[in-house]
């Protein structure tokens, strides 16, 4: 198989372009062409007037050796990306090694763990996703918070409510990232996310989604264990032992994959009152913005705005201010919602989802700005950006009422450091709803200095995104994880042997794909711990 790259086609092309353009590539008559399949699918929108699809393929052709021979350029041999097992468990095995958490790291830890015999058992503080979709919502319309049971805990972690975007940055030479687009459409994905270049899933098809994988891992041997907190961990002389179940329930271990995401404070805490080595890490702080989409549409695609290949419109933005901060936008949901997100309760934590349809009226975004340790006292105490996330997230519940309504302000207003008294244009879609008000004090004044920097130059390349009317609600702090449980090369804890620290709570991950793709690289690891064969290598 070869793989051929960037070829380039207008946005309307014909069907049949495709393998003319194959041709004349590979310059090869049409009976040598045995086969043809498109790997990825993107666009290029930089010139607006002018977009044009730009394809990697991969082609059967009847003698692949002349076709290299000729050493034509973007023709290379196809690599080789599915996946291969590392270990299989020992026919006798008694040990189990135990999963803590069912997000997008802990499913696809558990996966291939259970692909592989060493029938892990999955430990999940929320709910099973049906019952946990019903806690969320009752967030949304009755100002009720389930701290066990909202978008950030229970079955399918902090993505299952969200956009469901899967690209991410990561360097990928194992392909892992294909793994996991793969698994997802055994699961039910639909199948374009194995070849367009910004796949999204979207909310309804996740929760499907979620609850296949989950019947694959126990048809597999996997057992799991809902409203199931872990609240302690024991080590034994810098061993994992076991672990701690909220009602004093033990479970015997030497293998734990902690995979409890982001918004796990109360764990984080446990683990660094035991001695685990825990250390704070940047993460960003600010709003979510909502313009209509239809600005945004045009602003990216001139004329070919609403084009179904297209889809609705994203962005992605950032701009470095003279004050040497980074602004930049953050998990952009086009087409979406902008959703309560807290998981503590008198705290207002915003974020975005949106359906596979992307057809919602606003276009949302996170509008942050990056901030270190030493911003918020991370230099003095490890944990000390929970602290601050929880500060600026009860100012924010207290701005917006008391009732669980963000705090917002239009655009305009927030650049003339004015209070908002009225919704222009732009109806914000925050449920429970919106509370205008001044937005500066929701966040220290070098974020609100850097963002009124940013908007007029974001403006610059997103036509519009500066109009008066767009809304801005607060505030957006679970951006990434405020701490870091680091590891070794071996993937385990640097004090804490057994302990595999892992996804985006762990700070190894920053997204839906990678946490899936960490999940792999640490069931791969605990494999190879529990057959001896890491200490071989
Ligand atoms: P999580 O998904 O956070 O999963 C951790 C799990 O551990 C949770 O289910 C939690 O209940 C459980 N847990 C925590 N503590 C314990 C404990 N003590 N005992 C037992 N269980 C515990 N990313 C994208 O790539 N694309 C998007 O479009 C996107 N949109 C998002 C929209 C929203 C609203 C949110 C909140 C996030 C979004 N993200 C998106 C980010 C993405 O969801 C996360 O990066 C990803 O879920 C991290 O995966 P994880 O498995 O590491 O952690």
């Amino acid at each position: 198989m070869l793989r051929l790259t960037n070829v380039i086609l207008p946005l309307d092309h014909p069907e049949a372009d495709l393998r003319a353009a194959v041709l004349d590539r590979l310059k090869i008559a049409g009976a040598d062409l045995l086969g043809l399949t498109i790997f990825r699918r993107g666009y290029d929108a930089r010139r607006r007037s002018q977009i044009t699809l730009v394809y990697t393929l991969e082609v059967e052709v009847k003698d692949e050796a002349a076709v290299l021979a000729k050493a034509l350029p973007n023709v290379t041999v196809a690599p080789d990306t599915s996946y291969k097992f590392v270990a299989q468990a020992p026919a006798q095995t008694a040990s189990r090694p135990v999963v803590i958490g069912f997000g997008p790291c802990g499913i696809f830890a558990a996966l291939i763990l259970a692909q592989m015999g060493f029938r892990p058992i999955i430990l999940e503080r929320g709910k099973v996703v049906r019952e946990r979709t019903k806690d969320t919502w009752g967030l949304w319309r009755k100002r009720e918070l389930n701290p066990e049971s909202n978008v950030q805990f229970g079955e399918g972690g902090a993505g299952t409510f969200s956009d469901g975007k899967l690209h991410s940055g990561i360097k990928d030479p194992k392909h892992y990232g294909r793994k996991v687009l793969t698994e997802f459409v055994k699961a039910f994905a639909p199948e374009e996310i194995l070849y367009v270049s910004k796949p999204h899933i979207g909310t309804f098809r996740l929760v499907k989604m979620v609850e296949a994988m989950r019947e694959t891992i126990a048809s597999l041997g996997g057992e799991f264990r809902f409203e199931a907190k872990v609240t302690d961990i024991e080590i034994d002389n810098g061993q994992v032992r076991g672990v701690v179940l909220e009602g004093g329930e033990r479970i015997a271990t030497d293998h734990v994959v902690l995979a409890v995401g982001h918004s796990a404070r109360d764990t984080f805490q446990m683990l660094y009152d035991r001695g685990v080595y825990v250390e704070a890490k940047p993460f960003s702080v600010g709003f979510r913005i909502e313009h209509p989409q239809s600005v945004i549409d045009r602003a990216r695609f001139g004329k070919f705005a609403g084009h179904p290949l297209l889809g609705a419109a994203d962005y992605k933005l950032v701009h470095h201010c003279g004050n040497g901060r980074t602004v930049y936008s953050f998990c952009m949901c086009p087409g979406g919602t902008v959703v309560a997100a807290t998981s503590e309760a008198g705290r207002v934590v915003t974020n975005g989802m949106s359906q596979y349809s992307r057809n919602e009226r606003n276009a949302n975004s996170g509008f942050v700005v990056g901030i270190n340790p030493e911003d918020f006292g991370g230099d003095k105490h490890p944990l000390a950006g929970i602290d601050f996330q929880r500060e600026l997230e009860s100012r924010a519940f207290e701005m917006g009422g008391g009732n669980y309504d963000a705090p917002g302000q239009l655009v305009g207003d927030f650049l003339a450091g004015r209070p908002s008294k009225a919704f222009g244009s732009v109806q914000p879609s925050y449920k429970p709803g919106v509370h205008l008000t001044d937005l500066a004090p929701s966040l220290p004044a070098y974020a609100i200095e850097a963002m009124r920097e940013a908007i007029p130059a974001f403006d610059r390349q997103i036509r519009g995104y500066a109009m008066a009317d767009a809304m801005l609600t607060g505030v957006e702090t679970r951006t990434s994880s405020p701490v870091r449980i680091k590891r070794l090369d071996n993937f385990q804890s640097v004090n804490v042997k057994g302990l595999f620290p892992a996804g985006e709570g762990a700070g190894y991950a920053g997204g839906i794909l990678s946490a899936g793709v960490d999940g792999i690289k640490v069931a791969e690891a605990v494999a190879l711990s529990m057959t001896g064969a890491a200490d071989a290598r």
